[in-house]
């Protein structure tokens, strides 16, 4: 009974959403979702945040004062070895970095974007739902996978007003669920 009880609410919860892959993304500020994926010698990190842990606002940046503030949030999120630090003996580099956003167009979220140019698109479904997201997507390879065993996560220093974040992982180890805090912030496998 209990395992049709879930199976009903997992059919209706996709169906009403009608995007099953959005299904759990509940948007609460100060709270981020963190995927972390080992695979020898690659890390592939996703970071789906709510806009306000990183900016002072939700939606398409207006003002110049907004602007600047999107692209330095930019700029410091795609210094992602700063925000993601692994044991020096496992000899990480930082490969990819790609950033969007409903909210805020792909060009201002670009590196050195100084002339974005506007668009119009996907503003209006998001100014009424008045809430946006981030959603990070970062990679590394490690040159030594055998040293491979944690990750510090300094977003909580950059960004302060992320306050949790809930991290599934995948790695050698197995797949393990983890809450990281500001004062609870490495990742160990
Ligand atoms: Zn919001």
């Amino acid at each position: 009974m209990k395992k049709f009880l879930i199976f009903c609410m997992a059919v209706g919860g996709a169906l009403v959403l009608g995007d099953p892959v959005s299904a759990h993304d509940a948007h609460e500020h100060g709270v981020a979702h963190l995927n972390l994926v080992v695979d020898e010698q690659e890390v592939e990190i996703e970071l789906e945040t709510p806009l306000a842990n990183v900016l002072s606002f939700e939606h398409a940046p207006q003002t110049d004062a907004q602007k600047k503030e999107v692209r330095d949030m930019a700029a410091l999120m795609r210094k992602a070895d700063a925000l993601f630090v692994f044991p020096a003996q496992a000899r990480c580099e930082l490969a990819e970095v790609s950033l969007d956003s409903d909210a805020v167009d792909r060009e201002m979220l670009a590196s050195g974007s100084e002339g974005a140019q506007e668009h119009e698109h996907d503003e209006d479904a998001n100014e009424a739902r008045g809430h946006g997201d981030l959603d990070v997507e970062v990679s590394f390879l490690c040159r030594d996978p055998g040293k491979l065993n944690s990750v510090t996560v300094d977003v909580f220093k950059v960004f302060p007003d992320m306050r949790r974040m809930d991290v599934q992982m995948f790695t050698p180890k197995g797949q393990k669920a983890a809450k990281l805090t500001p004062e609870s912030n490495v990742i160990q496998w």
